[in-house]
Order: structure tokens, then C-alpha cells, then sequence
């Protein structure tokens, strides 16, 4: 009997019960979950909305090695496997696979070692992020990758997808915080890639190749991870504007100005609402778009960063500025950002998508997420990281509107579309996954897939890691 997977493949059911008995034999104090229910809460990511296959097992590793065996394993017997982390992706890269072996590393979650004198952080992958940010800080220092979801996404799942976030306007993405991997191969193998050196080209740069590719080039088992002395806290600033394209005018002069704000939030006026709505922060409530800017230098930096800031939002218009009154105002400010899309899924069913464009073009791609939605009649909250020309619209439907995934499909389509034409991306941060692989063909074209493809099948040749993502 066979089962067909996500990706077409076909997984022999006989196959998958000789991989458990092979596991059981090899690795006998494995934890390994193969109880319906519980397979089933592997079964998704936070696109529930795709369709995913039911794991035929789910495998908890502690260590390394036992990532290896079962990989071996599978490989052995042909089941592909899907590298998991905490499961907050917003791709489907995590989602299970039809008789496949899903690999959660959430038991790996140790920090290894805090290396004060290289200000470097060696840590295993389950490792929530908040969690590695909490164990630097107590040592005075500071982890910067900084999504949204910190509090529920681990450091593996960063490391897979190669998470933004809030500071990547002044620190990067997850992989410019990466110095190092410990990587399970395809066939078993263990490599380490980098280490503590800041400078380093020895051959490929392997470790970024590893940092994005979504669990399917190998599986992720340890970091070393770029740490910074923690900074002050932060000052904070809110700017309301009267349109869009106002907003996003002084989000290209901040950024043209030579300031390095920590942040550069924007949020449109369904967020707004949605937000003070959720957590009665007294937000300028028939504003068309909010800046969120803020500094993490000393005190009289931070305010003459934050004072150009306000010089550029006054040229473009801005309706009124505030300033956080002191650190705990500016912490809430920005976990109410945090949770805009919590705040969104209040009132329906929320579809997030996550373009990107040259920094000085989300004027444009403002106005063009908004054209695409109002052609269909779809309501759109948009907002995002526009420091880093990267935006979030998130199509907003009645819980049982029948045309959601239909509509979805035009609106994003007309906005992948336009954000290409702007010289931008169809996925800034979440990742192509399942969701958004044709759009990816769109993008960079048959040779860099071909590319892909080489590369995938050099270290994959069996093609059993998360078979079916990305390419
Ligand atoms: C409310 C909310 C806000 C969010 N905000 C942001 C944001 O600001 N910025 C952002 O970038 N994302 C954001 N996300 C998306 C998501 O949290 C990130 O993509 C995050 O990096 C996923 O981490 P995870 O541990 O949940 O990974 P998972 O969803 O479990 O996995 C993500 C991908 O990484 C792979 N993977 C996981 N662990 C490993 C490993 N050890 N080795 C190799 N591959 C691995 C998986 O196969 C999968 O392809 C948000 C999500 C939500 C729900």
C-alpha cells in the first residue's frame, strides 16, 4: 500500500513501518511520538490553511547523533523527513508530510556555551528565541535577530528560514548573525561549517548556503551565533500620517538620511484600528499609517536620531509625533507591533503575505497593495518592516467566506507581480515553503533554479529532506 506525500511522492507504507522498527532497534531511548492525535499537532505550521500530510512518526532527538541515525534511517528506507522547530512558520516549510518522518529539534534547547571574550553564543536549535535572548542578557549581552514571533519561534526554525524582524534595519536578518553550524547531512554525515572567527573565507560559504534553505539541505543541530555588548535602553517614537504614500515618503528619508534607527515599523489604518482596539494604547484612530522608530543609542544620540527622524516625518507630512515617555511606554509600543497580526485575527480569518522591495520604492508598493486588494473587493491591513522595504498585507475575510483561498490567490498574485516590477521580492523573511513556489520561478528565473536544483541534488541525491519546499 502506498500513501501519496505533500510533494507527489509516493511513501510505501511497508517502508515507513521498517523505518520505525530500524529506529526502534537503533535508537531505543528516543523519544518518538506515533500516536495519531499527537502526530497530528505536527501536522501544520501557521498556515493551517494549506493542505498537509500527517507525519508517520514524530522524533524528539536530544543529541546530534541520534539526528543522524534517523537521518541514516531514512535514508535507508527512502522516507523523507521534514526538519521542524517550533513550528510559527508562516511558508508551510514545517508542515508535515503524508507518511513522512517529521524531526522536532524543541528538545535540543541548550545553550552550550556564552563566550564573552568573542562575544559569540554556541547553541543547540530548539532554543526559543526569547529564551537565547534572556540567557545573553543576563551575561550584559544581546542577541539581535528579533521577529515578531520571538516568543514562539526557536532558533532553529530562525536559523531555516532565515528570520527578519523588528532590528533588522540595523543588525540584518538571522544569517548576519551567523558565524558557525553543526549540520546532519542528507546521508547521515555531520559537518561543522565557520566558527568563532568574525573573518573567514575558507572555500564556500557553506554556512550561509545552510541559513534559509528551509531544511532542505541538511538539518541544523548547532550554532554559533554573533552576540553585541546590550545597548541602552530604547527611545521611542510614533509618527501618524494622513495617507500611505506619506508614510512611506519618510520611511525613504529616514533611511536616505545616514541614521541607523533600531526600528522602522509601519503600520496602515486596519492595524491601527485593529491594534488600540486590542490593546487600548490611544492611538491617532483616522490615521492612514503609523511610524514606529526607534534608537538604541545613549541618551543625547538616541534623541538627536530620533530628532531627524522627526525632521523627516514633518517634511512628509506628518499629522502628529509622539514620544514614549520612558522604556516600559517604548517596550509596550512595540509588543503592541508585535502582535498586530493577533490583533488582526480578531476580526476574521487572516491570510499574511510578505513582499519586498528596494528600501525607497514602499511608497509605491504601499499604493499597489492597496490597488491590487480594492480591484477584488478584499479588505487589506498592511504593515511590516519598511525600514527594510519589506511589508506585510494581510488579506482579512469573514470566517466562512467561501472565496478566501480564491481571492488570496488573485490579490497576492497582482502583488507579487507589482513587487517585482519595483525590483523586489515575492518573500522578504518567510520563506518560499510550500506557499510560494511558483511565485519563486517568477523571480529569479529557469537557470538560478536550475542551480537550485544542482545543488539540492549534490547534497540530497535521494531527495528525502523536506522534499517538495522551496524548489
Ligand atoms: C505572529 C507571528 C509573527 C511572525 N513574525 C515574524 C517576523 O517578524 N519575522 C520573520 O522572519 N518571521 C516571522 N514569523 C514567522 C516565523 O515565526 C519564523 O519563520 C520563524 O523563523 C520560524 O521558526 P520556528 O521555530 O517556528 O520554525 P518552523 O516553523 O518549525 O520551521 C521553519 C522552517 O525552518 C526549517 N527548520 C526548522 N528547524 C530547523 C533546523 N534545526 N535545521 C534546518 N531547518 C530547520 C523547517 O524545516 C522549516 O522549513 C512570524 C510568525 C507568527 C505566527
Amino acid at each position: 500500500m502506498a500513501t501519496t506525500s505533500i510533494s507527489g511522492q509516493a511513501v510505501s507504507a511497508d517502508a515507513g513501518r521498517r523505518l520505525l522498527d530500524a529506529i526502534a532497534r537503533e535508537l531505543p531511548d528516543l523519544r518518538l511520538l506515533t500516536d495519531a492525535s499527537d502526530r497530528e499537532a505536527y501536522r501544520n505550521d501557521e498556515t493551517a490553511y494549506l493542505h498537509a500530510g500527517l507525519p508517520l512518526a514524530v522524533a524528539l532527538p536530544e543529541a546530534a547523533a541520534e539526528v543522524a541515525t534517523l537521518v541514516r534511517l531514512a535514508g535507508e528506507h527512502r522516507v523523507p523527513v521534514v526538519p521542524r522547530g517550533a513550528g510559527s512558520g508562516l511558508s508551510g516549510g514545517a508542515a508535515g508530510i503524508e507518511g513522512g518522518l517529521t524531526i522536532a529539534l524543541t528538545r535540543m534547547n541548550r545553550v552550550v556555551e556564552i563566550d564573552r571574550e568573542n562575544l559569540v553564543v554556541i547553541t543547540q536549535p530548539g532554543i526559543l528565541n526569547a529564551e537565547l535572548k534572556a540567557a545573553v542578557a543576563a551575561e550584559g549581552l544581546f542577541y539581535a535577530p528579533d521577529p515578531a514571533s520571538y516568543e514562539i519561534c526557536s532558533i532553529g526554525g530562525n536559523l531555516g528560514t532565515n528570520a527578519g524582524g523588528l532590528c533588522c534595519v540595523k543588525y540584518g536578518q538571522t544569517r548576519d548573525s551567523v558565524l558557525g553550524l553543526e549540520v546532519v547531512l542528507p546521508d547521515g554525515r555531520v559537518i561543522r561549517t565557520g566558527g568563532r572567527n568574525v573573518k573567514d573565507v575558507a572555500g564556500y560559504a557553506l554556512t550561509h548556503l545552510f541559513v534559509g534553505s528551509q531544511g532542505t539541505l541538511g538539518i541544523i543541530t548547532e550554532a554559533t551565533l554573533r552576540l553585541h555588548v546590550a545597548p541602552p535602553p530604547r527611545s521611542t517614537l510614533l509618527a501618524f500620517f494622513p495617507s500611505l504614500s506619506a508614510a512611506g515618503e519618510a520611511v525613504a528619508a529616514i533611511v536616505g538620511s545616514g541614521t541607523h534607527p533600531v526600528t522602522l515599523e509601519l503600520l496602515d489604518h486596519e492595524t491601527i484600528l485593529a491594534v488600540d482596539d486590542a490593546f487600548q494604547l490611544g492611538l491617532e484612530r483616522d490615521a492612514a499609517a503609523m511610524l514606529l522608530v526607534e534608537s538604541d543609542l545613549p541618551a543625547s544620540a538616541a534623541a538627536a536620531e530620533l530628532d531627524e527622524s522627526v525632521r523627516a516625518c514633518e517634511a512628509a507630512g506628518s499629522s502628529s509625533i509622539v514620544r514614549a515617555e520612558d522604556p516600559t511606554e517604548a517596550d509596550w509600543l512595540r509588543q503592541a507591533r508585535r502582535l498586530a497580526l493577533r490583533a488582526l485575527e480578531r476580526q476574521g480569518t487572516v491570510r499574511m503575505e510578505d513582499v519586498g522591495v528596494p528600501r525607497g520604492r514602499v511608497p509605491q508598493l504601499l499604493v499597489e497593495i492597496q490597488a491590487a486588494a480594492d480591484r477584488h473587493g478584499v479588505r487589506v491591513a498592511t504593515f511590516g518592516h519598511a525600514g527594510d522595504g519589506n511589508l506585510h498585507p494581510n488579506f482579512i475575510f469573514a470566517h466562512d467566506d467561501p472565496r478566501a483561498a480564491e481571492l488570496t490567490e488573485t490579490v497576492r498574485d497582482e502583488i507579487f507581480a507589482a513587487a517585482l516590477a519595483l525590483g523586489g521580492t515575492v518573500t522578504a523573511e518567510h520563506g518560499i515553503g510550500l506557499s510560494r513556489r511558483a511565485a519563486l520561478v517568477d523571480q529569479v528565473g529557469p537557470d538560478v533554479i536550475d542551480v537550485m536544483r544542482t545543488i539540492k541534488a549534490a547534497l540530497d541525491p535521494l531527495g528525502i529532506m523536506n522534499p517538495g519546499r522551496v524548489i
